[in-house]
């Protein structure tokens, strides 16, 4: 090899291209079940603008943005997530006017240089919702019961749902002079990282997974106890609607998420079986009320999650993956016998291919056992084109699956109905 893989990144070939297709079909359809429709943002963004929504003192902005400067030495960033280039594109296009409320969803690459292991890459990619300019809590549910759904497509049962309230601006500031203090007097205990955190910004000391902050952490003041009443009301009322749809959910007092522009609800979907290791959210997500004025935008209170494709396809029962793989990706393999039947059968697949039936032909061999098998596993139906049935004017459609088969007129709009209603079959 001359060129190996840059580290903490992946290619997708073969089945788990396959999967990874499937994957992406079924989020679309389930995205668009709930309303949400496609958005899409640059790759290459503003560093200024993470430092500003993320926060200076997360590890993202601290340690895990790709920079690149151009020639003139202007630092652009790879994006490092999905919620911040959102919000800006939302604003920058002046998507959103008075009290419309948008849906928008993304499939995107997101880059992080985080040490790799499973389900951590350094290029990977991020699925993910935004509910914009909407303050109604029924929203955050929403996006509970999404997330819920689309584990149950992939059948991932294996999870827990956690969620927290981060309070506002206001209630907030109270709660984390209380943190502070509390975290001062242990802080003897905390890791070095920690009792940097403590200055900057104490929630976070809540997140760490050193064994010594966590069990500091444990008795600290808890912030569902500081919620201003408004606050609160919408806590309750998530928690009421989530018990409405029968959601199981515990309150975490330590899921904080990590990222400066979270407000209010935040919650965290975790695998607890062993698909994922260390790595066990398969979904973060929660309310960001603030980012779009944060960003110079107006004030549009907002609610979002993203998941991580990787770790998703890792959580996928091995059973459904397999069948993921097996599916057919061409509807028709026409299956020739070399000269004159070939070019035949190259005018046909043309000609299905133009009326959306999906084909394949395989030039490089006329022997049919060949051909047969390199249809097999990937068609629902071949269509042989023989010296004998092009005399009758006839050809064989045979059944993949059912392995029957049977002569039928060589004319294409009866095919076309034929496979159409053996694939439906
Ligand atoms: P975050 O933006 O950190 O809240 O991450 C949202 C989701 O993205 C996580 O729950 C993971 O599923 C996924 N994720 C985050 N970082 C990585 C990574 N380095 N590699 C793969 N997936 C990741």
């Amino acid at each position: 090899m001359l060129y190996e893989r840059v580290k903490g990144t992946y290619d997708m070939l073969g089945n788990q291209s396959v999967v990874f297709q499937n994957v992406i079909e079924n989020l679309k359809r389930i995205f668009s079940i709930y309303g949400f429709s496609y958005g899409q943002t640059s790759i290459l963004q503003p560093i200024e603008m993470f430092k500003r929504a993320i926060g200076t003192d997360t590890d993202i902005v601290n340690k895990e943005m790709f920079i690149i400067k151009s020639k003139s030495g202007k630092e652009y960033v790879l994006k490092p997530e999905e919620t911040a280039p959102m919000i800006k594109a939302v604003i920058e296009s002046n998507l959103i006017h008075g009290l419309e409320m948008r849906k928008l969803y993304y499939i995107t690459p997101i880059f992080r240089y985080e040490r790799p292991q499973k389900g951590r890459y350094r290029e990977f990619f991020q699925y993910g919702v935004e509910t914009i300019n909407s303050q109604d809590f029924r929203r955050d549910c929403e996006l509970i019961m999404l997330g819920r759904e689309i584990l149950k497509s992939f059948g991932i049962k294996n999870y827990k749902i956690d969620i927290n309230s981060l309070g506002c601006g206001k209630c907030r500031a109270e709660y984390i002079s209380h943190l502070k203090k509390y975290f001062s007097e242990n802080s003897s205990h905390l890791c070095a990282q920690c009792k940097i955190r403590l200055i900057k910004n104490p929630m976070r000391v809540l997140d760490c997974k050193e064994e010594s902050c966590k069990s500091i952490a444990k008795g600290s003041p808890k912030i569902i106890d500081y919620l201003c009443i408004e606050c609160r009301d919408d806590f309750e009322n998530l928690m009421k609607c989530l018990k409405d749809f029968k959601i199981d959910f515990t309150v975490n007092p330590m899921i904080v998420r990590g990222l400066d522009y979270y407000t209010k609800t935040v919650f965290e979907f975790i695998e607890i079986g062993d698909a994922l290791g260390k790595q066990s959210t398969l979904i973060g997500g929660g309310r960001y009320d603030t980012l779009s004025s944060e960003l110079g935008g107006k004030n549009m209170p907002s609610c979002g999650f993203a998941g991580g494709l990787e770790r998703l396809i890792l959580s996928i029962p091995k059973e459904m993956q397999s069948n993921m793989e097996k599916e057919e990706n061409i509807d028709v393999f026409i299956i020739h016998f070399g000269g004159k039947t070939t070019d035949i059968a190259f005018q046909f697949a043309e000609e299905l291919r133009k009326k959306w039936v999906r084909s394949e032909i395989l030039f490089e061999t006329d022997k049919i056992k060949k051909q047969l098998s390199a249809a097999s596993g990937r068609a629902k139906f071949a269509i042989i084109i023989g010296e004998e049935e092009m005399k009758e004017n006839k050809v064989v459609i045979k059944d993949m699956t059912k392995q029957s088969q049977e002569k039928k007129d060589f004319d294409i709009e009866e095919i076309i109905e034929y496979i159409k209603r053996g694939k439906d079959a």
